[in-house]
């Protein structure tokens, strides 16, 4: 697996500095795993970091201690904070957060229990102990947009799943179960380099595929059958995700009209992507084609989501939700354009692809 280089993370800390400067924070405790990666290159499954003005104190156990040696030996300023046996990170945070004692430093609110919170609270109230502030999504903002070098590995991501795609869909016959085409696709993702799938394979066929999120199960392709197959691989820590619907069997009008539909809608969906748009303009575009053809009811889900170290981040392409705007689009922001079409009984259709938003428009990361 290829970790950031430093100055990548060096460039991750300038910005998450001044972003806790803007809230007037001393420092930040980050416990969600995610942000532990993108702000450290450790990706464990346990840990946290505590990011000051002129501190960066990585905690983790001894299962991560080569790792961490690691880290420290690319990263001289970083401090190791190994958990003795026996102890609970909690109680080695309270230990390290006392040094803020009178200070404001953030926490990771979406993540936090409330019962860790108050747990962080109550064993900090016996001695000195800095005030702990909701900080939101503060990792989150930043991983919006991506540099280059994290662009390269989605384009690389992508080159392989679409490499996955070409090797596999052609196989996807008339006779073999779902679960047996979503373990083949799982399995090569192995074969090209992939860490892992970024989620359960869908494989959903025939009335199957009229299900979102359905998964794969002992139904046997039959020729007349749509199937959605979606799948999505992690590399180096990055995620993408890619989705494509086969007629077996070549599909009557129905299916070929509804294809054209989805297929027409994507395609308006990437035209209208551009730095200074809206997300919401984005699915706007797609949802305009479907309602067009008579399907506004049947596409039920959002044209897309961000992709990175999550399968599912930041922005969310889909309708304007009151209260929760997106940032408008960046160039640098990678996510899927994915509208489908969704009929009870008869089928469905959702076709797929990530792409990376620039100075001028956007470039298609997968290629199929
Ligand atoms: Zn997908
Ligand atoms: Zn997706």
């Amino acid at each position: 697996m290829q970790l950031a280089p430093p100055d990548v993370h060096a460039a991750r800390l300038v910005r998450l500095r001044a972003a806790l400067e803007a809230l007037r924070l001393d420092g930040l405790l980050v416990t969600s795993l995610h942000n532990l990666a993108y702000v450290t290159g450790l990706f464990a499954s346990a840990g946290a970091v505590i990011v000051t003005k002129d501190d960066v104190r990585l905690v983790t156990d001894h299962r991560y201690h080569e790792m961490l040696l690691g880290r420290v030996r690319d990263w001289p300023t970083l401090t190791p904070v190994v958990l003795p046996l026996g102890t609970s990170y909690d109680e080695i945070l309270v230990r390290e957060l006392r040094d803020l004692a009178g200070l404001r430093v953030g926490f990771e609110d979406a993540h936090v229990s409330v019962r860790r919170l108050r747990g962080l609270e109550g064993m900090g109230a016996s001695g000195p102990f800095p005030d702990l502030i909701a900080a939101a999504e503060l990792v989150e903002d930043l991983r919006v947009v991506k540099n280059e070098w994290e662009l390269a590995r989605l384009r690389d991501a992508a080159g392989r799943l679409s490499d996955v795609a070409k090797c596999i869909l052609p196989k996807a016959l008339a006779g073999r179960t779902e679960r047996d085409v979503a373990g083949e696709l799982e399995s090569e993702m192995r074969v090209v380099g992939f860490d892992r799938p970024a989620f359960d394979t869908i494989v959903a066929a025939g009335p199957n595929a009229a299900l979102p999120h359905h998964r794969a199960g002992d139904r046997r392709l039959a020729a007349g059958d749509l199937v959605v197959i979606d799948f999505g691989g992690v590399l180096d820590g990055y995620a993408v995700d890619m989705t494509r619907t086969l007629a077996l069997g070549g599909g009557g009008r129905r299916e070929k009209e509804v294809i054209g539909a989805v297929a027409d809608a994507q395609a308006a969906a990437l035209r209208a992507i551009a730095p200074g748009q809206a997300p919401e303009t984005v699915d706007r575009a797609a949802r305009a084609v479907l309602e067009r053809a008579g399907l506004g009811d049947a596409f039920s889900h959002s044209t897309g989501h961000g992709l990175g170290l999550e399968v599912h981040e930041r922005p969310r392409i889909g309708p304007e939700r009151p209260g929760a705007p997106e940032p408008l689009l960046e160039a640098g922001m990678v996510f899927t354009i994915e509208p489908g079409a969704y009929l009870a009984g008869w089928g469905g259709v959702r076709l797929e692809d990530d792409v990376v938003v620039t100075a001028t428009g956007s470039e298609v990361l997968t290629d199929v």
